[in-house]
């Protein structure tokens, strides 16, 4: 049965086409002729009526009580064509009154049935003893004063005969409009299939090495345009994340060298010259400090990678955002003073969040972190919590630092992106701070957006859904020790 599902398919379609059009062309001839057969019948019906009006006139009972029709027989008063009819008259109780010459001896129709030609013309179709196919008109009549049935009957096998002719000459045309209807369907199957072909060459060419590669296409506005647009878009969405991938392992790959070449060679030198035991302790503190730098890149870059993999599964719990951030702002407090900084916290109490705490504190470690990191000696940070109108809480960090050129403020919270490398990779940062608090914010639903007022410094405003419970029913849930606590904000600032 393979055969009836061929490959290709312009064949499927042509096969298709045909047999549908075959199915359609012979319900057609059928309906078609049984129709034309009806009409004919029926114009038979009304001529076999008119003719029962005309015998009746000529219908008279002889002395035995039987019936005979006037006139002889070469000199009829009615039509010569009625002379071939089939007639019959039967009394009211069914005896037989009078057979025509062309009847003999045979019976049309029987015992007369009940109703029969009572009001109105009875037609019916029986066959005769000798297996005549006949249509039959009856009606009752009264001849001289007694109730008579009198019946027409026309031979219908010229009717059957035309009908036969008719589904024949149909159906003897049939094969060859289906022929053409075929090589027709192929044709355009054809036609219309032969952009998919290009298109499924023309991707079979791209590879890893053409991402930049496109299908052509002809009318955008067609299924097949359709089609070639929607491929395009998937090609445009895959380069761009094979490019994105690139970036990425070229940034980390450099960014993983920078301190581990200063490992090795603070190491090396250390190795080459002889020195007192401070000095060695600076060595390996310089080494310590570069591998820290390492660590937290890794963590950095895991971070990364995980929020990329999977669906990000959020532990969410209503947190007081004050508290919340008061806290985290206590740990970086000693960061702040190193840089004669103020470091201060204000807002609503009873604002709550919906968030998973880690990140969060991940989000808020990094943006006190950068404002402290960029800002200059003496300045002033300030981060503040308030309850938006959208159900959402803005955990707003501000510092009065150089601010974010314009051309860079788009870009800051692109992966491994740093305005200025010499100054950041002096503070430690690898570029992806800002990118993973984006990434966190909006895990949760919500957003990290910038702000540089121009009289200088930079506003970095995370929304966080509210959280719905009131502040009882909230948890501080900074747990960890201050020492463990320290080490960890330093891991995650980076
Ligand atoms: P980094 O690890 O370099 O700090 P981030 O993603 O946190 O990476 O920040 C990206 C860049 O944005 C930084 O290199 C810095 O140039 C700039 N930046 C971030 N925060 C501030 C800020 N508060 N003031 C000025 N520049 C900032």
């Amino acid at each position: 049965m393979k055969w009836l599902r061929p490959k290709n398919v312009r064949v499927r379609l042509t096969l298709w086409y045909v047999s549908v059009l075959g199915s359609i062309l012979l319900i057609y001839s059928v309906s078609a002729s049984i129709f034309v057969f009806l009409q004919w019948r029926l114009e038979v019906d009304g001529v076999a009526a008119e003719e029962v009006e005309t015998i009746e006139g000529f219908l008279s009972f002889n002395s035995e009580g039987r019936v005979y029709l006037r006139g002889s027989a070469h000199d009829h008063p009615y039509p010569i064509s009625m002379q071939h009819r089939l007639m019959e008259v039967l009394s009211d109780n069914g005896t037989v009154l009078y057979r025509n010459e062309p009847l003999g001896g045979r019976d049309l129709g029987g015992a007369p049935f009940s109703g029969e030609g009572v009001n109105s013309y009875s037609p019916r179709s029986v066959t005769l003893a000798d297996g005549t196919r006949v249509r039959v008109v009856s009606r009752r009549h009264t001849v001289e004063g007694k109730a008579t049935i009198i019946r027409i009957g026309f031979s219908e096998e010229e009717l059957w005969r035309r009908l036969w002719q008719l589904i024949v000459g149909l159906l003897a045309v049939a094969p060859l409009a289906l022929a053409a209807a075929g090589g027709a369907g192929y044709f355009l199957a054809r036609r219309a299939l032969s952009p998919i072909q290009r298109m499924a060459q023309r991707a079979l060419e791209i590879n890893a090495h053409q991402l930049g590669a496109r299908l052509t296409v002809e009318n955008p506005d067609d299924e097949i345009g359709l089609l070639a647009t929607a491929f395009n878009e998937t090609l445009a969405r895959i380069e761009s994340s094979f490019q994105q991938l690139r970036r990425f392992t070229s940034d980390a790959s450099h960014e993983l060298r920078t301190p581990l070449n200063a490992i090795q060679n603070v190491g090396e030198v250390g190795l080459r010259k002889r020195g007192n035991a401070d000095e060695y302790r600076e060595v390996i503190s310089t080494m310590l400090e570069e591998s820290g730098r390492l660590t937290r890149l890794v963590d950095n870059l895991l971070t990364m990678a995980r929020a990329d993999a999977e669906r990000p599964r959020l532990a969410l719990t209503d947190i007081p955002a004050l508290e919340f951030v008061k806290e985290v702002a206590s740990l970086l407090e000693v960061l702040a003073e190193e840089k004669g900084q103020i470091l201060s916290t204000d807002g609503d109490e009873s604002a709550c969040v919906l968030a998973d705490r880690m990140i969060l504190r991940h989000i808020v470690i990094n943006l006190i972190d950068n404002a402290i990191k960029y800002s200059p000696f003496g300045s002033h940070i300030r981060v503040r919590v308030f309850e938006k109108a959208n159900q959402f809480v803005s955990i707003e960090v501000e510092d009065n630092g150089p601010g974010i050129p314009v051309q860079h403020r788009n870009k800051v919270f692109d992966r491994f992106y740093r305005i200025d490398e010499a100054r950041t990779r002096e503070t430690g940062g690898a570029g992806l701070g800002l990118s993973i608090a984006k990434w966190g914010a909006e895990a949760h639903g919500g957003g990290l957006e910038l702000h540089c007022p121009p009289a200088g410094g930079c506003i970095f405003c995370l929304s966080l859904p509210l959280g719905d419970g009131r502040l009882d029913r909230c948890s501080l849930g900074v747990s960890l020790e201050p020492q463990r606590e320290t080490e960890k904000s330093a891991n995650l600032a980076n």
